[in-house]
């Protein structure tokens, strides 16, 4: 028995894909068991908004979870790209595209190649239309209703080659959605574009500061949360010898989590948004950090903060997943950092067996008997706080 129904959203044209004769009716997936919502709610206060008033609710004392009261609408999702096996409940194998070794799990998220210990940050899906004189011609599509705010228009300049990233205001948290190794940029789209979900944005191919061969075209495709404003302070003290063309959206300025396992979840009617997810993705370790510093991730993902109680700010608790996603923030008060020199990060909990299980990203080492950041957790913190 199918898991899920797939079918064409009743509201497409009023979602702007009017005139797009190539979106396919099963480019919406509907997850299953809950109430198909075309007319997605809008929640118009801004994440800068949402922002400021968990701190002003804190300073007026109030000690509600604020996040409760302002709980993310459900999320439309459609699959990007004219494959139809994922909607279809088939085994990822039929959809993913390897890495060279000939094992369709090589394109998938996590540590899937050399041996485990190769960190791949999305999905590789392999093209279905037919191929024109060899190349991949299949569609490429916005996962959700977005605004476009990067576009990599010179395949040279970046090994994500001709690239594009959306950024879903309307989704809470406000992720980002990214789109590599592409043919062709759509002409329809500029950066500040708004983009819906479905609506096509490119054509699929294999452009790389390397080369991926025909037999291999894919679209790599991510989700996931940009880690700061300042990258470029941080690109200019790592000296990497040359220039950073793509601002804030530079690869090394983003984090992701698995599409695969949330576009699973989400067809399973487990989960119907990226807050609810989020929430319930294991936390392999815990830091406390002792700062007076307010990074602007947390204006950009307020949602991600659990407020309880009233305080002066003097240091957050971040709980990370496995590649050092920091998905659980709590504010510090003075006494919770009592004793911490400014900046000092302490690791106060970390699952070790889970951060062994996938060699491609470590969180913590043990030095000297005690647990300390190790090298990937040490830059996730680096760059959200600006820290030397
Ligand atoms: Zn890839």
């Amino acid at each position: 028995m199918r898991l899920f129904s797939v079918m064409k959203c009743h509201c497409e044209e009023s979602a702007g894909r009017r005139g797009n004769p190539r979106i396919p009716i099963w480019a919406t997936i509907v997850h299953r068991g809950l109430p198909r919502r075309c007319a997605t709610p809008r929640n118009d206060i801004s994440n800068r908004k949402r922002f400021w008033s968990h701190v002003l609710i804190y300073l007026f004392g109030l000690s509600v979870s604020v996040s409760a009261t302002l709980a993310a609408p459900p999320v439309e999702l459609s699959w990007p790209t004219p494959s139809t096996a994922f909607a279809e409940g088939r085994h990822s194998d039929t959809f993913l595209q390897h890495a060279g070794s000939g094992d369709p799990a090589s394109g998938g998220f996590g540590g899937v190649r050399s041996n485990g210990s190769q960190y791949h940050e999305g999905l590789d899906i392999r093209p279905v239309e037919s191929r024109r004189r060899g190349e991949a011609t299949d569609p490429v599509f916005a996962a959700m209703d977005g605004v476009v705010r990067h576009i990599n228009p010179i395949s040279g300049k970046s090994s994500y080659g001709r690239y594009i990233v959306i950024e879903h205001p309307n989704v809470i948290p406000a992720i980002y959605t990214l789109y590599a190794h592409l043919a062709r940029i759509d002409d329809s789209i500029r950066e500040g574009s708004s983009v819906s979900h479905g609506q096509t944005i490119g054509i699929m191919g294999r452009s790389a500061t390397y080369t991926i061969p025909r037999s291999r075209a894919h679209l790599h495709f991510e989700m996931g949360l940009r880690m700061t404003d300042n990258f470029q302070s941080w690109y200019d003290r790592k000296e990497f010898g040359s220039a950073n063309d793509h601002g804030v959206y530079n690869g090394m300025n983003l984090i992701g989590f698995d599409p695969l396992d949330f576009y699973e979840q989400y067809r399973e009617g487990e989960v119907v948004n990226i807050e609810d997810y989020l929430a319930d993705l294991p936390i392999v370790a815990t830091v406390q950090i002792a700062t007076m510093r307010r990074p602007d991730f947390l204006e950009r993902y307020p949602s991600l903060v659990k407020l309880h109680a009233p305080m002066l700010i003097k240091g957050w608790e971040i709980g990370f997943t496995w590649n050092g996603l920091p998905v659980t923030w709590k504010a510090l008060d003075a006494e919770a950092v009592a004793g911490m020199r400014p900046d000092e990060v302490k690791v106060i909990q970390a699952n070790e067996s889970l951060d062994r299980a996938d060699r491609s990203r470590r969180l913590v080492v043990t030095r000297r008997g005690k647990l300390v950041p190790a090298d990937d957790l040490d830059r996730v913190l680096e760059l959200i706080f600006g820290l030397n």
